[in-house]
């Protein structure tokens, strides 16, 4: 029996607001109102309250508890490393066996030349770590003005001072301010003018037009999330990262694939690259690389940034206190051991056609369910005040908002992507351990 009594969650609910300050959250509504939900346990698919209430995650928690809850040999390989050695550094030259076998284990299923992996602690880490790289890589070249990192649109990147001001959602830049011209958000998903296409009227502004416009000798690296999840679930369309990755090529800039939502499984196929054969410069993890067990993130380097590294006699100036965290990356190991023993990349991709049978059906009990997606379990669509014609709800109604919220009162857990003014998407990303029996319920 979890549930708890009256008293214990009034109680819990008046420290938190006392002393928990949350992230992406209003503070001054979580003080009058208090935690939505405490959770206090988990089995497959499902999560409790700790008044004993039961739902469904249908995002995954934050898109990475990908095998879901109560999976006893995540929790196994953790005690038997916290047992054994809970920590040690890899700083100066120091080692530990789990780091070392996971990081052979990455490079041998990261796509192309993949040829080493630096670890952090999560993906706004991957990230950052692979700006300053990127950059590092360059001065290494002799070509230290190479600096500028280009994102694009409505991109999620994480919350550092660099990382959130990659990130292409406004809302993330406000909070406090961003970190200066080296960050340039170019528009999203315009094949025809990445391509080259002048007359494309979307070319300004454009990857292709922002890489003009600074000038090649300026930047450093692109940075795209294969398929965008925080966004608003973008699906990259067809020929549109091989045509930035040439892009790329051409100009001399590294190409950074930020696959923390969309590593190791999630798309059903393990890299979100995979989908369309890119080979990036450099591959950002996180999340499902320890399905939210552990924190751990890691950057996927090409050969031609480790061989480049690997030659300097200068220090790598760069690394956290948790880099290479042996029990992280234990459970990094059996996680991945997981994944390929149950055979969970296959299970998302047929997930994919159950989950799509599931929105046809939405869109035919419900005329504003618009544009529905999937790529393996990422999913999403849009609500439309007038789907037929793309008329969007006027911006007062937060219809994503208060669909993810009657959900909730009916105990399922989903995610409205409304970060942009007068957007309503619903993002549907559920753990990869799903079946169909649970996906159609
Ligand atoms: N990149 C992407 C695509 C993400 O979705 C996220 C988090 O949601 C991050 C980076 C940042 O990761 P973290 O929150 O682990 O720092």
């Amino acid at each position: 029996n979890v549930s708890a009594s009256t008293s214990k969650i009034q109680e819990l609910s008046e420290l938190d607001k006392k002393y928990f300050l949350h992230p992406t959250t209003v503070p001054k509504a979580f003080i009058e109102e208090g935690p939505k939900i405490i959770f206090s346990e988990g089995n497959g698919i499902r999560v409790k309250d700790i008044k004993g209430d039961s739902y469904i995650d249908g995002v995954s928690m934050l898109w990475n508890v990908n095998l879901g809850y109560g999976q006893k040999e995540l929790a196994d390989a953790a005690h038997q490393q916290l047992s054994k050695l809970p920590y040690s550094s890899s700083f100066y030259g120091y080692s530990n066996e789990p780091a070392i076998r996971l990081a052979e284990k990455i490079v041998s299923l990261a796509p192309g030349k993949s040829s080493a992996v630096f670890y952090t602690s999560g993906g706004s880490e991957s990230n950052e770590t692979a700006f300053k790289l990127a950059r590092y890589y360059w001065s290494l070249k002799g070509k230290s003005e190479k600096k500028i990192i280009i994102s694009i649109k409505r991109s999620y990147h994480g919350a550092t001072i660099a990382t959130g001001s990659a990130t292409g959602i406004e809302g993330f830049h406000n909070f406090s301010g961003s970190s200066g011209n080296d960050m340039i958000h170019a528009k999203g998903h315009l094949t025809n003018c990445e391509l080259g296409d002048k007359t494309d009227p979307e070319y300004e502004g454009c990857i292709r037009d922002v890489i003009e416009k600074e000038g090649a000798h300026r930047i450093a690296a692109v940075i795209l999330e294969p398929i965008q999840g925080a966004g608003g679930v973008h699906v990259s369309p067809d020929g549109y990262l091989q045509a930035v990755k040439k892009l790329c090529e051409e100009n001399e800039v590294l190409f950074i694939a930020d696959e923390v939502i969309s590593g190791f499984g999630r798309t059903g196929k393990m890299f979100g690259v995979n989908h369309w054969e890119v080979e990036p410069d450099i591959i950002c993890v996180a999340k499902g690389i320890t399905s939210g067990y552990s924190q751990l993130g890691a950057v996927i380097l090409s050969e031609e940034l480790r061989e480049t590294l690997v030659q300097t006699e200068q220090i790598l100036g760069h690394g956290f206190t948790y880099s290479g965290h042996p029990t992280a990356c234990a459970v990094g190991l059996k996680t991945i051991e997981i994944i390929e023993r149950d055979n969970l990349v296959e299970n998302a991709a047929n997930m994919e056609k159950i989950l799509k049978e599931g929105f046809v059906y939405l869109q035919d009990k419900h005329p504003h369910v618009a544009k529905t997606r999937a790529v393996g379990l990422l999913a999403g669509f849009d609500l439309q005040a007038d789907r037929d014609n793309d008329v969007p709800f006027e911006q007062s109604i937060r219809a994503a908002k208060t669909v993810v919220e009657e959900c909730f009162k009916r105990k399922l857990i989903l995610r409205a992507a409304d970060f942009e003014v007068g957007k309503n998407i619903v993002a549907v990303a559920p753990p990869l351990v799903i079946n169909k029996q649970e996906l159609e319920e």
